[in-house]
């Protein structure tokens, strides 16, 4: 392990290629080049494998081929959602929201505001989780508003109850957006089941290739698109088919059948129990609440998270300060839990993905040990 060690611990920012994806990759992806929309036989034979992965991806995710579309990644698919026009042409002047969010929904969401739509903030507590009765009450005060929730988060790990809380907000005819990209792979999802409106997923979070996303609408017809062009995707989402991507995400979801979460929940489990044993105070945030098996997000007293990211890096473990998006500045979910910047900013994240082992943690743990304990 000491030899040249290279462990990565910061799968919530990007993981590895999934095997299937590589392989599949390296023996086709060359061959695929041609334009699906063409009519010729190249161009067919990838509108099947379009059509085909879009079945099994649609069935993975719990609805229809119809009710999924294919973008460039979950930033996509959420701008699409939460972008002025669409709303306004369906008459939503509400939004709730909540401060923990990727800043993937914060930042069109401020965006909203300058197109005077109203932003509410649904209340959460100090482990991460959203109050069902205030949100209750926020529904029941503004019916037909739009929420997006945010079903696991990407730093803390913490998992909400995503049923739950949107027959809340159904019951006051309120459209619900999930950003479920943290969940695939780690929780069961079933979007009908579930009862959300909208929802965006990636594909590069589960060993998918990056650059590929995908938004789910329960009634596609009243979609107002956010890109046009050239009529793909049945009109709601204009630009050339990506199919090696596409196919990508289908490999990519089939191979987490085999993720053992038990494995990484236990390594999780170990680490963290470890972590709270070093000389230094260490912390689990949102300890107290269900988390994603692999997300473990730790304070670390007088440590400069930014630092800390660097001097393990230097020892080849690789983790986060937390979001890759907010890069140095102190985490805003942090921030949105109640604790100040200065705890935020001594505060890492390590996510933890199938292919890790053990044998990594012991070591991280001995690295964790030499540089704040000594
Ligand atoms: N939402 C969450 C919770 C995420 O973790 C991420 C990625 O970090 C995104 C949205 C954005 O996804 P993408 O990188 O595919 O645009």
């Amino acid at each position: 392990m000491r030899d040249n060690p290279h462990i990565y611990f910061d799968n919530n920012a990007a993981t590895r290629l999934s095997p299937s994806v590589e392989t599949w990759l390296k023996d086709n992806f060359i061959t695929y080049y041609a334009n699906p929309s063409s009519l010729h036989l190249l161009g067919q034979k990838l509108k099947d494998m379009i059509a085909n992965d879009r079945r099994c991806i649609a069935n993975f995710i719990g609805t229809n081929a119809k009710n999924i579309f294919f973008t460039s990644g979950a930033t996509e698919s959420i701008n699409s959602v939460l972008q002025p026009i669409f709303l306004q042409e369906h008459g939503i002047e509400i939004v709730l929201t909540s401060r923990l969010e990727h800043s993937a929904v914060s930042s069109c969401v401020e965006r909203l505001k300058r197109h005077s739509i109203r932003v509410l903030y649904i209340n959460n507590d100090a482990d991460g989780m959203l109050c069902p009765e205030h949100l209750s009450a926020q529904v029941k005060a503004h019916p037909h508003a739009l929420v997006t929730l945010l079903g696991a988060n990407n730093e803390t790990g913490v998992v909400q109850d995503v049923a739950q809380l949107t027959a809340i907000c159904r019951a006051q005819d309120c459209l619900v957006h999930l950003d479920g990209v943290q969940m695939l792979g780690k929780l069961p999802v079933n979007l009908e089941e579930m009862g959300v409106d909208y929802a965006s997923f990636s594909a590069h979070k589960i060993g998918g290739l990056k650059g590929m996303g995908v938004t789910y609408a329960r009634e596609p017809a009243q979609f107002t698109p956010l890109i046009i062009g050239g009529g793909q995707e049945e009109g709601l989402r204009g630009g050339t088919y990506n199919a090696g991507a596409i196919r990508s995400l289908r490999l990519a979801l089939e191979d987490t059948r085999h993720w053992d979460l038990e494995k990484i929940a236990s390594m999780r489990d170990f680490f963290e129990c470890a972590v709270k044993n070093l000389k230094t105070k260490a912390q689990i945030n949102c300890e107290n609440s269900f988390r994603l098996c692999n997300t473990s997000n730790i304070h670390l007293p007088n440590q400069p998270a930014d630092a800390m990211v660097m001097e393990l890096a230097r020892r080849g473990i690789y983790v986060a300060t937390g979001s890759a998006c907010h890069g140095a500045e102190p985490s805003h979910v942090l921030q949105g839990l109640g604790f100040n910047k200065d705890y935020a900013a001594s505060c890492l994240r390590f996510s933890f993905a199938n292919f890790n082992h053990s044998a990594e943690i012991e070591y991280a743990l001995e690295v964790l040990h030499e540089v704040i304990d000594s």
